[in-house]
């Protein structure tokens, strides 16, 4: 399913990530979030040289008109090594949705400055009594002539602290449920606009996650994306393709788990041989590739039908999934075959099971994964 293109670009990425990741990243602790922060500071500035941080955007905001597959191929390489990937760029969610329902001068205000690592992005969509049941939100923005005044409070928004820009949702019609909501906007630096504290989070620690304050927030209305009304469907919409990326970030954490897992198995010595001549060892890592192989090859065909502009919203969330659960097996028994070593910070595969987690959670958990695959089929 990759070109020939795909496959060079995966090559390149892979040795410039190289040059700051080196493979045996994975084996430094997680203490140092500081560390991991700078660290893709750096990635960040040489991927924006070559334009690569969201190489699917066309030519004219940054990008480089490659294939949706080459933004999946980059957050799986970044996630092979550091599990929010290129979260931390912030232009996963943003820039799709700018690409699909900005104005002309929407996207060129914000869209070069994102792809050039000039900006973060974030998208918040989730409120504290709204997650799954995401049209349930209570924030609202009330127009006021050619503004609209934006009330409430987001939570669990990634980048929150560190983003320069917010996609925000809010109800601009009450009582008429998710075709009351619109889509924003929203620049840091107004009144009334506040960040809470980073979230205290059991894995994807290097990147932050926060709540947003917005109290009588001015937004004028050339900051409205899309229609009023036409917000959740903007959210569906982005969520879709971001899904994939989830997909693929899981897929990466699944790739180092059995790398490693390979690897000490071969070095661990018990009982006078490599722990790797058991078979109760081998089985488990044919069992992790094996199931490795088949989460990629739904997330490749899910990049592949979004690329040939086919309808791939179950097959996204079939990807999500099935490479969310993968990820989470392949790691917990990556710790399992470390035995007591996987259990301590030293040894930086338990990083891998804490990263895992999330992607069975957000942008949509498993379970509601699964309340979308059954609707398409039903
Ligand atoms: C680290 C992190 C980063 C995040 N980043 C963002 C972000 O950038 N932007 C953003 O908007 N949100 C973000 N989220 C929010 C995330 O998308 C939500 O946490 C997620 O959608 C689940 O919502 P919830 O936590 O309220 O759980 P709930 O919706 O309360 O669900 C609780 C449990 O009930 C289950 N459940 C709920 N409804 C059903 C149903 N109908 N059928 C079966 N089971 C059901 C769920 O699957 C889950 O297991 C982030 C969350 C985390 C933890």
């Amino acid at each position: 399913m990759f070109s020939k293109d795909d496959l060079l670009f995966k090559k390149k990425l892979d040795s410039l990530i190289n040059k700051h990741l080196p493979e045996d990243w994975q084996e430094y602790p997680d203490e140092t979030l500081d560390n991991h922060w700078e660290l893709s500071k750096k990635i960040k500035k040489s991927l924006s040289e070559k334009k690569w941080i969201a190489p699917s955007w066309p030519i004219e905001y940054g990008g480089l008109d490659k294939s949706f597959t080459q933004s999946i191929i980059l957050s799986e390489t970044m996630s092979y090594r550091m599990a929010p990937g290129n979260d931390r760029f912030g232009v996963r969610m943003i820039g799709p949705t700018l690409l699909k329902y900005g104005t002309d001068f929407q996207k060129e205000k914000y869209l070069k400055r994102l792809a050039a690592g000039l900006n973060i992005g974030a998208f918040s969509l989730s409120e504290p009594q709204s997650g799954s049941d995401a049209s349930n939100m209570i924030t609202t923005a009330i127009k006021d002539g050619n503004n609209y005044i934006l009330n409430g409070t987001k939570n669990w928004v990634t980048n929150g602290i560190n983003s320069d820009l917010v996609l925000v949702f809010a109800v601009t019609k009450k009582g008429i449920g998710h075709k009351g909501i619109s889509c924003f906007i929203v620049e840091k630096g107004l009144s009334g606009f506040e960040c809470g504290k980073a979230e205290n989070k059991l894995g994807i620690r290097a990147s932050d996650t926060c709540e947003l304050y917005f109290d009588n927030v001015k937004i004028s209305k050339e900051n409205r994306i899309g229609q009023e009304g036409e917000g959740f469907k903007i959210a569906l919409s982005t969520l879709d393709g971001g899904r994939i990326g989830i997909a693929s970030q899981a897929l990466g954490i699944a790739t180092a788990s059995l790398n490693h897992s390979i690897k000490y198995s071969k070095e661990r010595e018990q009982f006078g041989k490599p722990i790797a001549n058991n078979q109760s060892i081998q089985f488990k890592i044919a069992d992790m590739a094996m199931e490795l192989e088949a989460a990629r090859l739904l997330t490749w065909k899910a990049a592949w039908l979004k690329d040939h502009h086919k309808n791939f919203s179950a097959l996204a969330s079939m990807a999500k999934v099935y490479a969310s659960e993968v990820a989470m097996r392949a790691s917990t028994q990556c710790v399992q075959i470390h035995g007591g070593y996987g259990y301590i910070r030293e040894t930086g595969v338990e990083r891998l099971m804490r990263d895992a987690k999330i992607t069975q959670i957000y942008e949509g958990t498993s379970e509601i994964q699964r309340v979308v695959i059954a609707r398409s089929l039903l």
